[in-house]
C-alpha cells in the first residue's frame, strides 16, 4: 500500500475525520507532489472492511486484494487506455460499474487519473453520475492542471488542493528514496522538478540530470563554435522537446533578470551561471524578448502534438540562441 507522505498527513486527517464523506472529491495541484498516491490510499481506506484508527488496516480482504493485485470488484480505475485522452465508452463501463452493488467492501470507488484527461463526451457523460450518485460509491478525481476541467465537472465535486512540501521536507524525502546521489544533483533536480519531489524522482529515472548536461556542454561547445547548431539538434532527440523548450525559457527569464539587477543569484542553477552572464552583456532585450515569444509559441505546437521538424525547429532555436551574441 502506498505510504502517506510527509506532507499529506494534515489533509488525510482532515478528510478522513470527516463523518459525512463527500460522494465526488477532486484532488488538485502541481504535478509529482503525490495526488495519485494520496487519492490511491484514500480508496483503499474507503474499501477496507476494518479500518484502523483513521487508516486502511492492511489485513483484511479488501486490503489484502488491493496489496496482491490490485484486483477488487468494488474499485474501478478510470485512466487513458490506447490513447492520451479517457473516452466515452470507458466512462460507460463506470456507469455499469457505480450502478452494481457492492461485493466485498462497504462502498465502490472510482479513480479518475488524470481528470484532464476526459474528453469532451467522456467528461458530458460522466456528469450524471457526478451529480446523482448511485448507490453507495465515491469518485475520487486527481487532476494535476485543474483549469483545463470544465467548470461543470469541477462544481459537481469537493475540490482539494493537495499540498506541495516545502523545500526541507521535499529533499529528506528525495533522500531517502535516491540514496545514491549527492546533495548538490539532489538539489538540481528539485529545480528541474520545480520542486515536486516525486516528479523529480521520476526526472531522474528517465536520465534528466544526463541530459542537462549533455545539454549545457553542447551549448557551450556551440557559443565555441566548436559545433555547429545542426550537430547539437541531431545528437539532442532523444530530450523532450518540452524539457528543452523550459529550459531555453527558463535561461532567458534569468538574462532579462540579470540585465535588470546585475544580481548572480538572479542566474538560476550553477551550470549556466558563467554563459548566461556572459549572453546577458551581450544580448539586447529585443533579441531575447523575441526567442522567448518563438519558443511560447513553439512551445504550444507542441502541446498542440502539431507535426513538427524537430531538428529543424532546435536548429533553428540554436541559431537564434547563438545571434544572441550579436544584438547589443
Ligand atoms: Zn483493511
Amino acid at each position: 500500500m502506498n505510504e502517506l507522505l510527509p506532507w499529506q498527513q494534515t489533509l488525510w486527517q482532515q478528510m478522513v475525520g470527516n463523518p459525512k464523506p463527500a460522494h465526488a472529491y477532486l484532488l488538485h495541484g502541481k504535478k509529482g507532489i503525490g495526488k495519485q498516491q494520496f487519492a490511491e490510499r484514500l480508496a483503499y481506506y474507503s474499501l477496507c472492511l476494518t479500518p484502523n484508527n483513521k487508516q486502511p488496516c492492511g489485513h483484511c480482504k479488501s486490503c489484502h486484494l488491493l496489496a496482491s493485485s490490485g484486483a477488487h470488484p468494488d474499485i474501478f480505475w478510470l485512466m487513458p487506455e490506447e490513447s492520451e485522452f479517457i473516452k466515452v465508452d470507458q466512462v460507460r463501463m463506470l456507469i455499469d460499474f457505480i450502478n452494481q452493488t457492492p461485493q466485498i467492501s462497504p462502498c465502490k470507488v472510482v479513480l479518475i487519473e488524470p481528470a484532464e484527461a476526459l474528453n469532451l463526451n467522456a467528461a458530458n457523460a460522466l456528469l450524471k453520475s457526478l451529480e446523482e450518485p448511485a448507490g453507495n460509491s465515491r469518485l475520487i478525481l486527481v487532476s494535476h492542471q485543474v483549469g483545463q476541467l470544465l467548470p461543470t465537472i469541477k462544481s459537481r465535486c469537493i475540490q482539494q488542493l493537495c499540498p506541495t512540501p516545502d523545500q526541507q521536507a521535499a529533499v529528506q524525502w528525495m533522500q531517502q528514496q535516491l540514496t545514491a546521489i549527492d546533495s548538490e544533483q539532489l538539489m538540481q533536480l528539485l529545480a528541474l522538478a520545480g520542486f515536486a519531489p516525486l516528479y523529480a524522482v521520476e526526472l531522474y529515472q528517465q536520465g534528466v540530470l544526463e541530459q542537462r548536461q549533455q545539454v549545457v556542454e553542447d551549448i557551450k561547445k556551440l557559443l565555441k563554435h566548436q559545433l555547429v547548431a545542426s550537430q547539437v539538434a541531431e545528437s539532442w532527440n532523444d530530450i523532450p522537446l518540452l524539457l528543452l523548450f523550459n529550459w531555453f525559457c527558463e535561461w532567458l527569464h534569468c538574462i532579462l533578470c540579470y540585465q535588470a539587477t546585475k544580481d548572480i543569484n538572479t542566474l538560476g542553477m550553477a551550470d549556466m551561471q558563467k554563459v548566461l552572464s556572459y549572453l546577458a552583456d551581450k544580448a539586447s532585450l529585443e533579441s531575447i524578448s523575441q526567442l522567448q515569444a518563438k519558443l511560447l509559441q513553439e512551445r504550444q505546437k507542441v502541446l498542440a502534438k502539431a507535426n513538427l521538424n524537430r531538428v529543424l525547429l532546435v536548429e533553428s532555436i540554436l541559431i537564434d540562441w547563438i545571434n544572441l551574441l550579436t544584438t547589443r
